[in-house]
């Protein structure tokens, strides 16, 4: 069978189109510009590759963004300092903190500094709690992108099997509840999952975010399951995700890339979320 492989790049892109018209229209009518801050501490590389893509992408569709690096060794003082500042500052409608900080940092203390309508990253509590209780609320990025890749694809999802595999916060929670609200049922399996091959034999959909390159194989699946990966890992200096592309691919109906499918989505659903606290400002 041939696999539909699904571009996060394209899917990503018609975001930012229709972001860029959005702040066109609204450039309009007031002479605001939705503002991101992002607050930056110490020196992984990755990390600060993320960073820049965020930033290239807002500055190409028109938004302010801007970045404000800390070194290593910078006192919690000064990051809740400039966090209350970022709050108060009109410049500004979103606060990405980048996340996980260095060790040592006491991060459930910077999450909930952020004030909840700046957020935009879905960090602290206020934003998590209206989540699970389906409010009006920031959708964590990278389960936002997973999501909308997966209705992108107009398929029937009422009923089906959708089997995750991963229970972070930030991955696997989160999606397993925004599949549930599509009435898909859904298993969630994780590290002591005993037999993970019979819960993925059964799955129509499969969302992945664990860290682990090859975990899931062609032998795994039936044949058209979707599969979406956010995982990401450097195998031989190559970036791949959790799935087997090379098994997988021609077995099953849709799959993302690695890279070039989650991972464009979530910059493109963070500056989404950005809008969206801009357009609350100007209600
Ligand atoms: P995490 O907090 O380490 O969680 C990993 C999850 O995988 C845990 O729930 C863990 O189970 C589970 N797991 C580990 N080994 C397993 C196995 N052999 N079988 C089944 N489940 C297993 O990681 P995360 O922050 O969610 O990130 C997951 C992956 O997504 C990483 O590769 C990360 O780089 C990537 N990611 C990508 C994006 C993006 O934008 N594309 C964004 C965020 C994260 P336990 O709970 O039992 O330990």
């Amino acid at each position: 069978m041939s696999t539909h492989i699904i571009d996060g790049n394209r899917e990503a892109e018609l975001v930012f189109e229709a972001l860029k018209n959005q702040i066109d229209q609204a450039s309009r009518q007031t002479s605001n510009k939705p503002g991101l801050a992002i607050v930056f501490v110490g020196e992984d590389r990755p990390s600060h590759l993320y960073v820049n893509r965020i930033i290239k992408k807002c500055v190409e569709i028109g938004l302010k963004a801007d970045r404000f690096d800390y070194p290593l060794g910078t006192t919690m003082e000064v990051l809740l300092s400039k966090v209350h500042e970022l709050n108060e500052n009109s410049a500004y409608c979103g606060i990405l903190v980048q996340l996980p900080l260095p060790k040592g940092y006491d991060e459930h203390a910077i999450r909930e500094a952020i004030a909840p309508h700046k957020d935009v990253d879905s960090a602290g509590s206020a934003n998590i709690g209206k989540f699970y209780t389906s409010a009006k609320c920031f959708v964590p990025c990278t389960p936002k992108g997973m999501h909308r890749l997966l209705k992108n694809l107009n398929l029937d999802l009422v009923g089906k099997h959708a089997v995750v595999i991963g229970r972070s916060h930030v991955v696997g929670k989160p999606i397993a509840d925004l599949l549930l609200r599509e009435n898909m049922t859904v298993t969630v399996c994780h590290s002591k999952t005993k037999n993970l091959k019979e819960m993925t034999l059964q799955a129509d959909v499969i969302m992945l975010g664990v860290g682990r390159p090859n975990l899931l194989t062609g032998n795994m699946v039936k044949a058209g399951v979707v599969i979406i990966d956010a995982g990401i890992n450097v195998v031989e200096g190559k970036v791949c995700g959790d799935a087997d592309y090379g098994s997988l691919v021609d077995h099953a109906g849709y799959l993302t890339p690695v890279p070039g499918g989650v991972g464009p989505m979530t910059i493109a659903m963070l500056v989404e979320n950005v809008m969206e606290a801009f357009l609350m400002i100007c209600d």
